[in-house]
C-alpha cells in the first residue's frame, strides 16, 4: 500500500545522455536532499543511455563513494522514454521518482514528492509554471500541442507536465504492464490513472550541457503522443473524404446541368487541374495517416525489447525487480 511507515523506500531515477558535465552538479544537490529525508530509505538510479561522452565514468566516480547509488547502462542510446522506462522495470520496491540529469527539475522539491505520497496520492506530478530559458516558440508550441491531445485523446495528459513525477508502488506496478514499444510517457502515466496531485515549481534552466531534444525530435514526440493515444487522425481523415466527396458530387450535378442546358464548349482545364491536384493531396495525407499507424503497427508486431542493458550495478541490498 501507499501508506507510509518508517522504512519507505524511494529510488531516484534519473535518465542521462551525454551529461558528464551537468552529473556531478545534479549528484551534489541530491545528496543533501536525500540525507534531510531521515525517515525514507532512499537510493539513486543512474541510467546511462548510450552517452557517447564521460558519462559513464561519471556516473562510476560517483557511484563509487555511496553504496546507494545504482547504475545502468544501456547498450546504445534508446531515448529518454526506453531508459526511463529500463530504471523503472528496476525499481524492485518502493516508490519511484523521475528526475532530469540536468537539474531542471529541482531536487530540493522531492521531500513535497514524497509528503504527497504519504498523503495518499499514487502519481505525484510537477507541473511548471514557468519555463526559464525556454523561448516563445517552444512555449508556444508546446501549449498548442497539450491542447491537441487534450481533444484529441480520452487518456488525460495533465498540461504543462513532464516526467518529473514520483510514482506509487501501485502505480508503477500498472505502468510496468505497458509494453508497448512506442512509448509516451506522459500519456501511460496518465492511462494508469490513479489518484493524482501536483506539485507547481518554477523549471530551471538546465545546469551545464545543451538540450538533446531539438524541433524535429519534439514534432516526433509530439506524433507518437497523438498516434498513441487516439485514432482520431483517422477519422478525420473519413470525414475529410466524406467532404470531398460531397463537394465532388455537387460540383459534378452542376457540370452536368450546366453542359445540359448550354452545350458544352471544351474549357476547364484550369478547375479541373484544381480538382485533381486537390483529391491527389487529400488521398495522400489520408494514406500518409493510415501508414504512420500501419508503421507503429509494423514495430510492435515485431515483440522487440524495449532497451538492452549493457551494465548493471545495483545500489546495496537491490536486486532486479521480479528476480528474487
Ligand atoms: N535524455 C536521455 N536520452 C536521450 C535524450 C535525453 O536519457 O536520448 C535525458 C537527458 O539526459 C535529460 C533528460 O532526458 O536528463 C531530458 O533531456 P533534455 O534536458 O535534453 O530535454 P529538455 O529538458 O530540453 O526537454
Ligand atoms: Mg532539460
Amino acid at each position: 500500500m501507499n501508506v507510509a511507515g518508517k522504512t519507505d523506500r524511494l529510488t531516484i531515477v534519473v535518465a542521462a545522455f551525454n551529461e558528464a558535465e551537468a552529473l556531478p552538479l545534479l549528484h551534489a544537490r541530491l545528496l543533501p536532499v536525500l540525507a534531510s529525508m531521515n525517515d525514507v530509505d532512499a537510493r539513486i538510479l543512474y541510467v546511462d543511455d548510450g552517452s557517447r561522452d564521460a558519462t559513464w565514468t561519471t556516473m562510476q566516480r560517483l557511484a563509487a563513494n555511496h553504496p546507494r547509488v545504482g547504475l545502468l547502462r544501456l547498450s546504445r542510446n534508446f531515448g529518454k522514454e526506453a531508459a526511463l522506462t529500463a530504471g523503472l522495470d528496476l525499481v524492485d520496491e518502493g516508490a519511484a521518482m523521475i528526475l532530469d540529469a540536468d537539474a531542471q527539475d529541482p531536487p530540493e522539491l522531492i521531500p513535497q514528492f514524497v509528503a504527497k505520497w504519504r498523503a495518499g496520492f499514487d502519481n505525484v506530478y510537477g507541473r511548471r509554471s514557468q519555463r526559464a530559458g525556454e523561448g516563445i516558440a517552444k512555449r508556444a508550441t508546446a501549449s498548442m500541442f497539450y491542447r491537441l491531445i487534450g481533444r484529441l485523446s480520452r487518456t488525460p495528459v495533465p498540461e504543462d507536465t513532464g516526467d518529473f513525477r514520483l510514482l506509487s508502488p501501485r502505480a508503477l506496478k500498472a505502468l510496468r504492464e505497458l509494453r508497448e514499444r512506442h512509448r509516451f510517457m506522459k500519456g501511460l502515466f496518465g492511462w494508469v490513472g490513479f489518484n493524482g496531485a501536483e506539485i507547481v515549481y518554477e523549471r530551471e534552466a538546465r545546469v551545464a550541457g545543451t538540450t538533446k531534444f531539438n524541433f524535429w525530435k519534439l514534432w516526433n514526440l509530439a506524433l507518437e503522443g497523438i498516434t498513441s493515444f487516439s485514432t482520431a487522425p483517422l477519422r478525420i481523415s473519413t470525414y475529410l473524404g466524406l467532404i470531398t466527396a460531397l463537394i465532388a458530387l455537387v460540383y459534378g450535378l452542376y457540370v452536368i446541368v450546366k453542359a445540359w442546358m448550354y452545350g458544352d464548349p471544351v474549357a476547364g482545364w484550369p478547375s479541373m487541374m484544381a480538382v485533381i491536384l486537390f483529391l491527389g493531396g487529400v488521398q495522400l495525407i489520408a494514406l500518409g495517416m493510415i501508414g504512420e499507424y500501419l508503421g507503429r503497427l509494423y514495430v510492435e508486431a515485431k515483440q522487440r525489447p524495449l532497451y538492452v542493458i549493457a551494465d548493471w550495478r545495483p545500489a546495496a541490498g537491490q536486486a532486479y525487480a521480479g528476480s528474487e
